[in-house]
């Protein structure tokens, strides 16, 4: 599923990041779910079109794609993510309830630029999802 991140309002889609251009809010639809207002968040783009992730008062999301030209093509979900955060500045005793003390002083290697092992890496990232579904944080590197 694409998300969103909260806060830079990136999308991230198709595997890749995409930094929002314009961040207007404005009425682009109306809510599947409930049938309110869908107001835009940001608006997207990439070599094949246009994307507009909207929301409505009841926080559903969705991503709205179109081609080039504006035509509409689909309606793809979307969920909002919590914007990353360097390694440096999570407390330690969360770092530690997820990762291996190998891990955390590898995870900090890679963010400060100094070698590190990189199956550790590999271990740590594994477990990104499970440390941002306990804290609500999501790590960057
Ligand atoms: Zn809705």
């Amino acid at each position: 599923m694409s998300r969103i991140e909260q806060g830079s309002l990136a999308l991230f889609c198709d595997g890749e990041r995409r930094e929002p251009l314009s961040a207007e809010e404005n009425l682009v639809g109306f809510c599947a779910k409930c049938e309110s207002e869908l107001l835009s968040l940001a608006y997207h783009k990439s070599d094949a079109g246009w994307m507009v992730s909207a929301r409505c008062k009841n926080d559903h999301l969705v991503l709205m794609r179109y081609d080039l030209n504006w035509n509409w093509l689909e309606d793809q979900e979307l969920e909002i993510c919590a914007e990353a955060t360097f390694i440096s500045s999570i407390p330690r005793e969360k770092l530690e309830a997820v990762f291996t003390r190998a891990e955390i002083r590898d995870l900090e290697a890679c963010e400060n630029g100094q070698p590190f092992t990189r199956q550790n890496l590999y271990r740590a990232r594994a477990k990104y999802d499970r440390f941002e579904k306990l804290f609500g944080i999501r790590i960057k590197i």
